[in-house]
């Protein structure tokens, strides 16, 4: 390949960050996203930052139901240049429209940030998707925010940070005082301190200081509070871990920054150490081994598929996160699992109402790709057609139900509409050797709504839907003999034919896992 193209995708590789935030709802994702948009004055928007802005909403041709509940369906991609970088946020939707595509857009990105409610601290939802990212080894950044509020003491976040999710942290900068006593953050790294000004958060205005024993600050916060942030800091010097660069790029500790979205408050200086310490699109295995971003031969995967962006054309987008090579529109890449190829000439990049044609893109950008119903969530699209990218996880569900026909007739539609669901990723469908009906199983209620909606609109089938009580799902790998897990659970068959045992409670499953302990209960399918 030519010389030119390899210095050019070494330097569009080296420009962009692909990260997805990760936060329990509320605690200031949409803010903070879009403070950072600002910043870099947002060049394309996927969807709106969040759907509920009612708004928004009805100029974009989301389908129905998302109108109705006034949410977003699927997470969105969105774009902005800062400073010479190319920044795209991949959003992971809040809790009503929590579902397995908010675990599967995590492995598109490189690294995650972590918002935190300072007056909350780690809660259900950042848990879950945390362990996502762990699993990856990504790294993980942490944002504190809403410190013009009362919130818990830092150490304590800090210290809940560590035992809930057995990460250790090294707090970038620190607070001096909270709610209404805050005056600033003190910047650890550089020897400044950006003050907090709640009636200006235009300005950022920062000042050198010649360390945290400075009279400066002393005179800004008063001797009792400059007493307390100075034994404070003190205290993280000697006891606190250490910057490592290296255990932040292993996922093994997180630098931690604190700050006031809604006030943009330690957002710049976040999103600036952020882009410096984050890493450049990274490889990602194949059945060739790791394929490196810099690679000239084009080649990317879909993680998620929406259907019916458009209800005129009930047309379905796949997004693909591009892993190597340059995409340019028109490209022909060869599709593996159909075993065609095809010449990609309508990619897109989305905008809060129109969509954008791409004309070129590089690694760890995001496009999306008309899919008259070809495509399946994991495949590989790549110039080279031996090349076949690792699957995607499947992740452990957590809510289930029983699926009947109402009308036998229509059996036909059905099992199509679950065959394409599936593929989709919308479901994970589960069989008994004992009858004929189908569990399915979700992360998130919505998928049950998605799922009765598109049966109903798509494949013409009225169906029943009746929840079950379990609560985990575990594969089980080993010499599985499944009367025998009888009595605590039920065991399920998955589309590939693997055992997954259902349990009611957590106390089923320990003792399950206690009476077998030769087999193991994966949360990922094998
Ligand atoms: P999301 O659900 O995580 O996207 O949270 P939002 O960004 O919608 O924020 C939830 C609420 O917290 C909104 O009312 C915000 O205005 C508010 N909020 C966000 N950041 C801050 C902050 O720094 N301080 C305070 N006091 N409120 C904030």
């Amino acid at each position: 390949m030519s010389k030119p193209l390899q210095s050019r995708l070494a330097e569009e590789v080296g420009k962009r960050r692909t990260f997805a935030i990760i936060s329990h709802p509320d605690a200031g994702k949409t803010t903070l996203t879009e403070k950072l948009l600002l910043f870099g004055g947002a060049i394309r928007l996927a969807g709106t930052v969040k759907g509920r802005k009612a708004a928004k909403f009805a100029t974009s041709d989301w389908m129905e139901i998302e109108k109705q509940r006034g949410i977003s369906v699927t997470s969105s991609v969105m774009q902005f240049d800062y400073k010479g970088h190319r920044v795209n946020i991949l959003d992971t939707p809040g809790h009503q429209d929590f579902s397995e595509d908010t675990y599967r857009t995590l492995t598109a990105a490189d690294s995650a940030v972590m918002i935190i409610d300072s007056a909350k601290g780690v809660e259900a939802q950042t848990k879950k998707l945390f362990q996502v990212c762990r699993m990856r080894g990504i790294p993980i950044f942490t944002f504190i925010n809403k410190l013009d509020r009362e919130g818990r003491d830092p150490f304590d976040l800090l210290e809940e940070i560590e035992q809930v999710l057995g990460i250790r942290s090294h707090p970038m900068n620190w607070p001096i005082g909270m709610g209404k006593q805050l005056c600033g953050i003190y910047d650890r790294h550089k020897q400044q301190v950006e003050l907090f000004d709640e009636n200006d958060t235009e300005k950022i205005e920062v000042t050198e200081v010649s360390g945290y024993d400075d009279p400066k600050i002393r005179k800004m916060a008063g001797e009792h509070l400059h007493d307390q942030v100075q034994q404070e800091l003190e205290l993280l010097d000697v006891a606190g871990d250490d910057f490592d660069f290296e255990k932040v790029r292993q996922g093994e500790l997180t630098p931690v920054f604190f700050g006031s979205a809604v006030n943009n408050f330690g957002v710049q200086t976040f999103l600036e150490n952020f882009l410096t310490l984050a890493p450049t699109p990274t490889a990602r295995k194949s059945n060739e081994g790791e394929v490196e971003p810099t690679e000239t031969k084009f080649s990317g995967y879909i993680f998620k598929i929406q259907a019916n962006m458009n209800p005129a054309h009930r047309d379905r987008v796949a997004f693909l996160r591009i892993v190597s090579g340059k995409f340019e529109r028109g490209i022909s890449v060869y599709h593996a699992r159909s075993n065609k190829t095809m010449k990609l000439s309508q990619p897109q990049q989305f905008l809060a109402q129109d969509r954008d044609i791409v004309e070129e893109a590089f690694p760890g950008d995001i496009i999306g790709l008309f899919d008259p119903g070809v495509f399946r969530i994991g495949d590989t699209l790549a110039e080279d057609r031996s090349l076949a990218f690792d699957e995607l996880p499947t992740f452990s569900p957590e809510l289930f139900c029983k699926v009947t026909v109402k009308n036998a007739l229509k059996h036909k539609q059905y099992q199509k509409g679950i065959d394409q669901l599936t593929d989709e990723g919308t479901i994970q469908v589960f069989k008994t050797p004992h009858f004929e009906d189908v569990i399915l199983g979700v992360v998130g209620q919505l998928q049950f709504e998605v799922f009765d909606y598109r049966m109903k609109h798509e494949y013409g089938v009225d169906i029943q839907m009746q929840r079950l009580n379990y609560q985990f799902a575990r594969w089980l790998v080993g010499d599985v003999d499944p009367n025998k897990f009888r009595i605590n659970s039920t065991v399920v068959l998955d589309k590939n034919q693997n055992y997954v045992a259902l349990f009611e409670n957590e106390y089923a499953m320990r003792s399950s896992m206690e009476k077998f302990p030769d087999i193991q209960f994966l949360e990922t399918a094998p």
